[in-house]
């Protein structure tokens, strides 16, 4: 009876306001909180918390709106009581639905996956903040859907939020990132290549400005020093360095999904490179700043500027055609891209970390898989994987006694891969969703 009454209460506070966007003529988020009536069905565990989180905002969107309605009835000296009655009721009426939700009696309602309640809760809250923000605060259409049918960006938002607890399910629940990962890793580069050729084909809403750069990592740094502007991916490349340490170069970089693609597709075990080439990425790294300086120095044409990036850019193909799909190994992003050479010093002010117990006994069956060549035996017998670990998570299936785990200061280790997920999940589902050159 209580279980049917709060999941009534429920059902009809979405409703009531999904009505009052309706109101204001937002169809979108109208029918984005309407949706959540049939997702209520759905009964999984994440999605009482997420409901609790909705309504609550329910509430807080009732009051501002009965309190402004019977102000403006004062105002004009017209009756206010019986308005005042209606919509202090719905206020009411939303804040017993949000908090019937909290009863133990509706937890048992939402009875699927609990287990995995928080982060999945945790998941699609941060995606869809993320994405809000990024929609509130651009000056231009940053969704996809806004920019054919304007207003109906919540829709995208929603779809996205869940879609991310879709791959968080998979990814925290089942242990299968080291086959999940290269997939979403992939679909995401997919898009955005998609969305590029699309944009060149002349659909101009798939390009983000219209301004067109190439899709070179190494531009990331050289853009900004050969322009002295423009230093929107340098500063979004940081934060997301500072929040998942080098996983950029194994979530949500457009071209190493590329190299990951090419160094699995022959099904190559890996085979590490020779020491020599370790320090490749430095040595390109320091050729990517000074043609960068020198020809922002001398006064070059934006043409050669252009045409260096580009050469730069397909030797890196050539590199993954070449290397990265004859030893199964990532080459570009571990010899060739300068990139990811930031990525692993900067990566290092991050607290993520990948540590292997002292109780391994050294079999090497982690080192078999690693394709970043991060897990030699030396790295095995320092129980800490090398520089150009991304933190992919690869390894971590391969050690049937879970020697090989995440590490977060403070943290459990199971807690800290969890942890660890919901970041890069979050992040790959927002990149997919304003990711666009
Ligand atoms: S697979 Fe496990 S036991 Fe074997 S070397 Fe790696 S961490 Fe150690
Ligand atoms: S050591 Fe493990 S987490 Fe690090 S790159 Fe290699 S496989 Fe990925």
């Amino acid at each position: 009876m209580m279980k049917k009454l709060a999941i009534t209460l429920a059902v009809l506070s979405l409703l009531l306001l999904s009505a009052h966007f309706l109101r204001y003529g937002q169809w979108g988020l109208c029918f984005s909180i309407a949706s959540f009536v049939a997702l209520v069905f759905y009964r999984q565990a994440w999605l009482r918390w997420v409901l609790i989180v909705v309504l609550s905002v329910g509430v807080i969107v009732w009051a501002d709106t009965w309190l402004n309605l019977v102000k403006i009835r004062m105002a004009f000296g017209q009756p206010w009581s019986r308005l005042s009655l209606i919509v202090g009721s719905v206020t009411a009426l939303t804040a017993i639905a949000a908090s019937l939700l909290l009863t133990e009696r509706v937890r048992t309602f939402f009875n699927r996956d609990t287990q995995l309640a928080v982060p999945l809760a945790i998941i699609f809250g941060l995606t869809v903040l993320t994405l809000s923000f990024a929609r509130h605060m651009a000056s231009l259409p940053i969704l996809l859907v806004d920019r054919f049918f304007p207003g109906w960006g919540w829709l995208q938002i929603l779809l996205l939020g869940l879609y991310a607890t879709w791959v968080g399910k998979k990814m925290i629940g089942n242990d299968t990132t080291s086959r999940l990962r290269p997939k979403i890793w992939g679909f995401f580069s997919l898009i955005f290549f998609a969305q590029l050729i699309l944009g060149l084909a002349g659909v101009q809403e798939m390009l983000m400005t219209g301004k067109l750069h190439l899709p070179v990592p190494a531009l990331i740094v050289g853009g900004p020093l050969y322009r002295g502007s423009g230093f929107f991916m340098l500063i979004l490349f940081t934060v997301t360095v500072l929040l998942v340490g080098p996983a950029w170069c194994s979530y949500l970089c457009y071209i190493g999904a590329w190299d990951d693609y090419l160094c699995r597709r022959w099904k190559k075990r890996p085979k590490n490179l020779p020491s020599w080439l370790s320090h490749g990425r430095v040595y390109t790294l320091i050729l990517v700043v000074a043609t960068a300086i020198a020809l922002r120095l001398w006064g070059n044409s934006a043409g050669v500027a252009v045409a260096s990036a580009a050469i730069f850019g397909l030797v890196g193909v050539g590199v993954m055609a070449g290397f990265s799909s004859r030893r199964g190994m990532m080459v570009h992003c571990t010899a060739y891209c300068p990139i990811g050479v930031i990525s692993n010093l900067m990566g290092k002010i991050n607290p993520w970390r990948l540590r292997i117990d002292r109780d391994c006994n050294q079999c090497g069956a982690c080192s078999k898989v690693c394709r970043y060549g991060a897990l030699d035996m030396k790295n095995i017998e320092q129980r800490k994987p090398g520089l150009t670990c991304t933190l992919c998570g690869d390894c971590i299936a391969s050690c049937k006694d879970s020697y090989i785990r995440y590490h977060f200061p403070g943290l459990d280790p199971s807690v800290a891969r969890q942890a660890f997920l919901v970041v890069c999940i979050t992040l790959h589902a927002a990149f997919l969703g304003v990711a666009r050159m």
